[in-house]
């Protein structure tokens, strides 16, 4: 009944359909892969494990398998607006067990940077669409949106000199931490007037096996964070599409492909180059909305703590 906390509620309800028409606007069919499924490409250790009638199951913790199942099965592009579940003990402003992921996938891509250009757009036009019909949610909130020009891509290495210049130390091969993500949102805001910022090229020792390499450098990964007022809310990635590479790079992270052979089978007859992104729905409502903590976000927030209502 409070209106402020109200208010929230109507935006991102306008968001979730704000979301669905760019997807759509932009030729993208919208999947509904299953939450239940026998594992994931990433590491277990994230997943809740289940008793699926005698068997172990889990619940997802990334369609990423799927989305780039229905890319090489010709839907070329695809997007889904579902559950992700994380089973991480984080006690943090930004992270919840159960979060809603806003995933998309592309296929025939020249590089990167074509993920980028339609997450670009996207935010553009998430931001212009609740500046024009949030008005009066906005007002209760006393929130101004700021809708991007142009979203600044930096590299890694970069954006650890420039943190570093600020005092604070990140050693090679480290991710930007929280602070960090922080410390690079103000530090893009005074410099490019931007509140949203493209981190790119993770070193491939952080990164999953499905990432495709750089080719000028092999420790790094075609990849990207977007990280909006110091907040990471995205991540994506062009996607090795060579089965032979992917099964050398499985490898190399001690993992068998021909073991989770639907996914091999993917790759094996031949897939286009493509990547995709995967974006915190609830994040992105927090920083939008200026809320300290993601769970302001969220209906009924699940953490490690809480399980009802
Ligand atoms: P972080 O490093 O912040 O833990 P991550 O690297 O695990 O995030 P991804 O697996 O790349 O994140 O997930 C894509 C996006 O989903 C993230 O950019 C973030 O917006 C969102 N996300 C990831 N984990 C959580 C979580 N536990 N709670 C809420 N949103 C999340």
């Amino acid at each position: 009944r409070r209106p402020q906390i109200a208010s929230i509620f109507k935006i991102r309800s306008k968001v979730f359909n704000f979301v669905s028409n760019f997807f759509e606007s932009r030729k993208f069919i919208s999947i509904n892969t299953p939450k239940i499924t026998a594992g994931g490409v990433e590491s277990g250790a994230e997943q809740f494990a289940i008793d699926y009638f005698g068997k172990e199951a889990f619940l997802t913790q990334s369609p990423q398998v799927y989305k780039q199942m229905f890319v090489v099965s010709g839907l070329e592009r695809v997007y889904e607006i579902g559950e992700v579940f994380r089973a991480e003990k984080s006690h943090t402003t930004r992270h919840l067990t159960e979060f809603t992921g806003i995933d998309l996938e592309m296929g025939f891509i020249k590089d990167e940077n074509d993920v980028m250009d339609v997450l670009e757009d996207l935010m553009k036009y998430i931001l212009a669409e609740v500046k024009k019909n949030c008005k009066e949610e906005l007002d209760v909130l006393n929130v101004k949106i700021e809708v991007p020009k142009k979203i600044p891509r930096i590299t890694l290495e970069e954006a650890r000199k420039l943190v570093e210049k600020k005092g604070k130390k990140i050693r090679e091969n480290d991710d930007l931490d929280s602070e960090g993500e922080k410390l690079i949102g103000e530090i893009i805001k005074e410099k490019y007037d931007s509140d949203f910022v493209f981190i790119t090229l993770y070193p491939w020792e952080k990164k999953p096996f499905y990432q495709m390499r750089s080719p000028e450098n092999k420790k790094l990964t075609k990849s990207f964070d977007l990280v909006y007022k110091g907040v990471e809310i995205c991540s994506g990635s062009q996607r090795e599409h060579n089965y032979n590479v992917l099964k050398e790079q499985s490898k190399e992270k001690g993992i068998d492909i021909d073991q989770m052979s639907f996914y091999a089978n993917i790759f094996k007859y031949g897939a286009p180059p493509h990547g995709g992104a995967g974006i915190g729905f609830d994040r992105l409502i927090q920083r939008m909305l200026n809320l300290d903590n993601v769970r302001e976000a969220i209906l009924l927030p699940r953490d490690p703590e809480r399980l009802t209502p």
